[in-house]
């Protein structure tokens, strides 16, 4: 990269002093051009105005030394010519000056010379008698003038050159410099002095960074977490297994320790299915498949199985819902419908009640489980609905609770970008509410 911005600057450096030599050389033999058909024509016109070429007889041999001055007579017949004999010229009548001349009163050309990098410069004026008086002057072309220059061009370019390079490799260390230092220390990043143009790039690494560590931290926890629940019900089932094995339980606690394995068996099993639904949710891309599906029908459905838990622990399950159809994942809603509505009974008290609603509202459809059990203290509110959270351990374990069931239900919900509340007050009961958007 630093080599490429090297590279780029040079590159950028040299064309501009390409295009600038270019342009100056152009401007420069312009202006030079003029300067010198200038001279030659003040020199044509005030040799015509002494008058001495309408009289030839009056012109003496090498009067004007510095240019070559010639007489062309209308016919294009050269009379007179101070540097060649004009017997040996040709006829003239085709130069342009000359044909200028005599068309408009005054012509001027610049043609090559036979010298290497110079120029004949012409300049004809029409005379009273209608010949034809022409001045010229060789002079320097484009040429020379820039073989002239070119020692202090190239001068100028390898200075320019040197400071370019010296320059650029300051800004690309500059640019690349708190670029290398963040990509070697991560941890303080914040720390590191760096331009504008950079922060959001350094805010976005930031807080991908955290977010990582944050997960990281958060996998080893539940990790840490499912080993330990997996390992409580596996020991009991030893235990039990063993005493059975080693001969050493009547027969009336075989019968008690096989009930035992079998519901220690049955908490591994809901364990691990939440565990794999949990992962599965995880994995899944934002994307999920979606069909036209009814709450309405889901709850009916949901209230009528749940009817006999319920009536076992003397709680009263009501409903009261309107067709409500919405685009989502039947699985998943019928698992969330079912896991509020069984925490609702779970944590309930003799004699309570659950009241389940369903109705749509501004393109949403709203799913709302009122239970008057045992409720949520405030402290423990905001944690709820995090991995393994319960408030009360023992009682979640004993009604076959696994501590994931929120954690889901908060995962279906984000699936369907839907939004849930919490309301409880201890003692009293609880309300949760889930709007999804149809
Ligand atoms: P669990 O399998 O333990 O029920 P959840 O994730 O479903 O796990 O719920 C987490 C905790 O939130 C529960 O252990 C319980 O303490 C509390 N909780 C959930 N629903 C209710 C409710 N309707 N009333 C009171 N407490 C509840």
């Amino acid at each position: 990269m630093k080599r490429k911005i090297n590279l780029q600057f040079l590159f950028v450096i040299c064309m501009t002093i390409l295009v600038t030599m270019i342009l100056l050389t152009t401007i420069f033999t312009e202006i030079f051009k003029e300067e010198v058909m200038e001279d030659l024509s003040t020199y044509t016109m005030e040799l015509k105005s002494i008058g001495v070429f309408e009289n030839m007889d009056a012109i003496e041999g090498d009067t004007f030394q510095e240019f070559r001055v010639t007489l062309v007579k209308s016919d294009g017949v050269v009379i007179y010519d101070n540097y060649i004999n004009p017997n040996q010229l040709q006829n003239h009548g085709n130069r342009p000056e000359i044909r200028d001349a005599i068309k408009q009163g005054y012509g001027q050309a610049i043609r090559k010379s036979e010298t290497l990098n110079k120029s004949n410069y012409y300049y004809a004026v029409k005379l009273e008698n209608g010949c034809v008086l022409r001045l010229a002057k060789e002079s320097e072309n484009i040429w020379s003038i820039l073989m002239r220059f070119l020692p202090y061009i190239l001068v100028l370019t390898i200075v320019l050159v040197v400071i370019t390079i010296i320059i650029a490799s300051f800004f690309t260390r500059s640019i690349i410099k708190p670029i290398e230092k963040l990509a070697n220390d991560m941890e303080h990043m914040e720390s590191v002095t760096t331009y504008k143009e950079l922060q959001p790039f350094i805010d976005t690494i930031v807080k991908q960074h955290g977010d990582i560590l944050r997960s990281a931290i958060m996998r080893q926890e539940f990790t840490a977490n499912v080993s330990h629940e997996l390992k409580t019900p596996l020991t009991a089932i030893s235990g039990y297994a063993e005493i059975i094995s080693n001969g050493m339980a009547d027969e009336a606690d075989v019968a008690r320790f096989a009930n035992e394995i079998h519901r220690n068996s049955n908490r591994l099993l809901s364990l691990i299915n939440d565990i794999i639904h949990l992962s599965e949710l995880d994995v899944m891309d934002n994307a999920i498949e979606k069909e036209e599906i009814d709450l309405n029908t889901i709850v009916q459905t949901a209230v009528d199985m749940l009817q006999l838990s319920a009536g076992k622990r003397q709680v009263r399950l009501t409903m009261s819902g309107v067709a409500s159809i919405f685009n989502g994942d039947k699985m998943m809603i019928e698992e969330l419908v079912y896991n509020l509505i069984n925490n609702a009974i779970r944590y309930n008290k003799q004699d309570g009640t659950v009241h389940v609603e369903v109705y749509p509202a501004d393109e949403r459809v709203v799913l709302c489980v009122t239970d008057t059990g045992i409720g949520i203290p405030k402290e423990h509110q905001e944690r709820i609905f995090e991995r393994f959270y319960r408030v009360d351990k023992s009682h979640s374990k004993q009604t076959g609770g696994t501590g994931l069931g929120l954690a889901i239900v908060k995962h279906i919900v984000a699936k369907h970008n839907g939004d849930i509340s919490l309301e409880s007050e201890y003692g009293k009961g609880t309300k949760i509410t889930v709007w999804i958007p149809v």
